[in-house]
């Protein structure tokens, strides 16, 4: 087993930790502060290719794998969430679907502008009755001379109301029963399950409608908003793979989409002692730097084991993925570990600096807004349990 990166990952990661210092950290407190959405570091990620690392480079993606994607999100995370955030969402949720089901068509039509950054990809699977239960979806789409007529709402979604949308995915209930997208398991289970179908609804269709932002407790840089459809037409043919995938790609994506945000947290907590570990070594209380305190060490110490093994989870789970394995219980495991993780550190690296941890010039503090969201997002640590206890049998 080898433990090092290879030269091109390790590439990958000194340029997006280059970018990531230089470019991000300075506007990063500005960006939170203001809730201003980061339009030039997109922009800037566009042209260093960074806006779809996995996806082949003949539809302009950067030809990478899921191990330089994670190395990629780590090292903005490690920075700042809003922007690592506006990466994964628009990659692993929004870009994704297109390139695994998409017809020839709709990825030539897509693919390119979406990965080089000047359209943003997003996924509406969350409904005001339908988060941990994906597959309660209320939205329908019915099909009419030719066209689908989208009805209902979504909730939450993350990069659909900038001014460089380009599509959302969206689950839709497109008829009465669930053929193609359930599995025995879930067929028995939730016999009310309907057919399900994935459709592209690009920005500026007449009927759709991106809301208000919501006003969020981190995260204040990306974007997030509910979504409204009412006899929303979109062609017949952006339907996404066969009628009735819907459930089945959704949880395909999900599981893709958790290597991302287990990414996240490995950046975060990685940040947070980064930050935590410089401010120890220059206070000085009782004569001495704190980082001389048997106390403060322990804290910094158990950080960065912990780190050190959530990072190796996240990285198996990226190598499981690239190898065609299969990779969900290690990507539930993975998101499960380090959402705890990114908390706890950002906590800790809170305490580390006293009374300046909790003032917002100090990194930390916004780590500490932004950390909660990795418990919850992307399925909460409920939904991880679930699906890794599902994977053991239990
Ligand atoms: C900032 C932000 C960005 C987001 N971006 C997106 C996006 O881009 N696209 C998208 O589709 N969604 C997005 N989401 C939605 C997110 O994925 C959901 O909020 C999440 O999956 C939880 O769903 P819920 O909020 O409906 O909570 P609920 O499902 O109502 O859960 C409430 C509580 O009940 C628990 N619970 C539910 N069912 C069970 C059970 N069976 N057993 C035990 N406990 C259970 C949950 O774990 C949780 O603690 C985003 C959310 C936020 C806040």
């Amino acid at each position: 087993m080898d433990f090092d990166l290879s030269p091109a990952h390790e590439l990958t990661r000194r340029t997006v930790r280059e970018f990531a210092e230089g470019e991000v950290a300075p506007v990063a407190e500005e960006l939170d502060r203001n809730k201003a959405f980061p339009y030039e570091i997109v922009a800037k990620l566009g042209q260093l290719n960074l806006m779809g690392i996995p996806f082949p480079e003949e539809y302009g993606g950067g030809g990478g794998d899921t191990l330089a994607y994670a190395l990629a999100v780590e090292e903005l995370t490690r920075v700042d969430s809003s922007v690592a955030i506006t990466l994964c969402a628009h990659t692993s949720l929004g870009t994704q679907p297109i390139y695994l089901f998409g017809s020839e068509q709709q990825k030539r039509e897509w693919l390119p502008r979406l990965c080089s950054g000047e359209r943003l990809g997003a996924f509406g699977l969350t409904e005001p009755e339908a988060g941990s239960d994906a597959g309660n979806t209320r939205t329908r789409a019915r099909l009419e001379h030719g066209e689908w007529v989208i009805d209902g709402a979504k909730q939450f979604i993350t990069n659909a109301g900038t001014e460089i949308s380009g599509i959302v995915c969206i689950t839709a209930v497109t008829g009465p029963r669930d053929h193609a997208g359930a599995t025995e398991r879930t067929a028995t289970a939730r016999p009310d399950l309907k057919e399900i179908s994935n459709l592209i609804v690009p920005n500026g269709t007449p009927g759709y409608e991106p809301g208000e932002p919501y006003r969020k407790m981190g995260w204040n840089a990306s974007d997030t908003r509910p979504l409204s459809f009412s006899e929303c037409r979109v062609p017949e043919a952006n339907l996404l793979g066969p009628r009735g995938a819907g459930f089945r790609q959704f949880l395909h994506i999900l599981d893709i989409g958790r290597i991302g945000v287990a990414a996240m947290g490995v950046g975060l907590a990685q940040g947070a002692l980064d930050q935590a570990l410089a401010y120890a070594k220059q206070r000085v209380a009782f004569g001495k730097p704190i980082s001389k305190f048997q106390a403060i060490q322990g804290k910094l110490a158990d950080m960065a084991t912990e780190i050190e093994a959530a990072r190796l989870l996240v990285y198996k789970a990226a190598r499981e993925k690239d190898a065609g394995r299969n990779f969900t219980l290690t990507a539930a495991q993975a998101k499960l570990k380090t959402g705890r993780l990114a908390v706890r550190c950002a906590e800790e690296a809170v305490q580390i600096h006293g009374g300046y941890g909790f003032i917002e010039e100090y990194p930390v503090c916004r780590f500490y807004r932004d950390a909660k969201i990795l418990t919850i997002g992307e399925g909460t640590d409920e939904v991880q349990q679930m699906v890794i206890a599902r994977a053991l049998g239990a």
